[in-house]
């Protein structure tokens, strides 16, 4: 059993030490150093850490003088890894059976921003740095939590945050005709161009950094104009646009529109695969093995349906970010082992670890916007530091072992031996 509590008083006592005028400098002794970009590796590198970044990698680089020495001489180092598609504000359990409705009616959004709050420190524990949430966060129950971690509050990821999905209307939910506020503020339904420009106006005061849109769930869908509308739009603010759809006519309208991600893609054809490819449009697969294997039956057809389409989308060459896109509990795990779980569909494709390692760190990275700051450990990026035991690029399964996290330079876990 792991000792959480003295992980957070680690970070706790780490972080106020870099709240201070001074930067403080660490030296990290790699054993390993992984580069997920190029899939090589390097043994006995030193990564010199000031303040938030890191400022000089080497095997000779010279240790500052009152520099704080961490030891991974025995370990394999990294950066940090990226799941661009959580919702750290969405805990199903079996009583829930899959019904957004239970969740929406039983959790106040303060309840599941608390729920939040621990989901996103187990994201941190197992490595990941930097997520995408990508709604079902109640009333932008996500906003404050973004808040709070990136003012120290509370230990987590660098955060991205969708606030609230825009689709039409009914979004995910079927509605019964009693009680058509259910699915507010879960949702915010968008029919005509007027609604979109709101719907998307309304995520952004509110502190949206992403617009997320649903594409295909119900028999009316956004067409490629609506898509592109949406997009262009949310571009006139900054920011991009993820399209969950599942249907191959979604895929298809979201890709052609040129969205920055298409989430789910499950019935995606070669045909429609090319389309995102030629557009640089990122699959967000989230292939729910997991969850299917623990909460829902799932028919061994579809599942092989899957896996094939991780393996076409390889060959054509789509660009492909890690989502696990986890939305549920498991008496036995943690938000950030189950979220984890979610390799195994790409190791059962055959992919090589070379192009996973790639995929959960700078591909994700470069889809969520911050592949020039984050997920590489090089002079001017951000000391966002994971070590494992094992090399992942010998045995991707070495990622569920992570033993050392770091995040903007300040340690959060460090597995020590006694
Ligand atoms: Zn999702």
């Amino acid at each position: 059993m792991r000792t959480t509590i003295g992980v957070f008083t680690a970070w706790v006592a780490l972080h106020s030490l870099t709240v201070g005028v001074v930067a403080q400098t660490t030296a990290i002794r790699a054993g390993v150093l992984v580069s997920p970009e190029d899939g090589t590796s390097s043994r006995d590198q030193i990564v010199i850490v000031e303040g938030t970044r890191i400022v000089a990698v080497g095997p000779d680089v010279p240790i500052p003088a009152g520099a704080t020495v961490i030891d991974l001489s025995d370990q394999v180092v990294l950066p940090g890894m990226v799941d661009a598609h959580t919702h750290m504000a969405l805990t199903m359990d079996r009583a829930a059976h899959g019904s957004y409705f239970v969740t929406t009616v039983v959790g106040s959004t303060a309840y599941r921003a608390i729920e939040a709050v621990a989901n996103a420190r187990s994201m941190l524990e197992h490595g990941f740095t930097t997520i995408r949430d990508l709604g079902n966060s109640g009333n932008y129950g996500i906003a404050d939590l973004v808040r709070a971690i990136e003012r120290g509050v509370v230990p987590g990821p660098t955060m991205l945050d969708a606030g609230r999905i825009i689709a039409p209307y009914g979004g995910q939910l079927q509605l019964q005709p009693e009680r058509r506020d259910l699915a507010e503020p879960e949702y915010a339904f968008a029919d005509t161009r007027d609604e979109l420009v709101k719907a998307i106006r309304e995520n952004i005061h509110y502190g949206a950094s992403w617009i997320k849109v649903v594409v295909d769930d119900q028999p009316y869908v956004y067409s490629v104009d609506d898509i592109r509308f949406v997009v262009e739009e949310a571009r006139r603010a900054g920011l991009r646009t993820a399209a969950h759809a599942v249907t191959e006519r979604g895929f298809r309208n979201a890709a052609e529109a040129g969205v920055a991600s298409i989430e789910h893609g499950f019935e995606a054809s070669d045909e429609a695969l090319q389309i995102a490819k030629d557009n640089g449009v990122f699959l967000v697969g989230t292939d729910l093995m997991p969850l299917a294997a623990e909460m829902w039956e799932v028919d061994e057809a579809f599942r092989q349906g899957l896996i094939d389409r991780i393996r076409r989308a390889y060959r054509i060459g789509v660009p492909m970010a890690f989502g696990s896109d986890v939305f549920y509990s498991r008496p036995d795990r943690s938000r950030g082992e189950v979220s984890l779980m979610h390799l195994d569909p790409y190791v059962e494709a055959g992919l090589p670890n070379e192009k996973i390692l790639r995929m959960i760190t700078v591909d994700s990275a470069e889809l969520l916007g911050v592949g020039n700051e984050r997920s590489r450990i090089e002079p001017g990026y951000a000391a966002d530091i994971i070590a494992t035991t094992g090399n992942p690029l010998e045995d991707i399964a070495a990622l569920k072992g992570v033993t050392f996290v770091m995040k903007n330079g300040s340690l959060f876990r460090w597995d020590r031996k006694p």
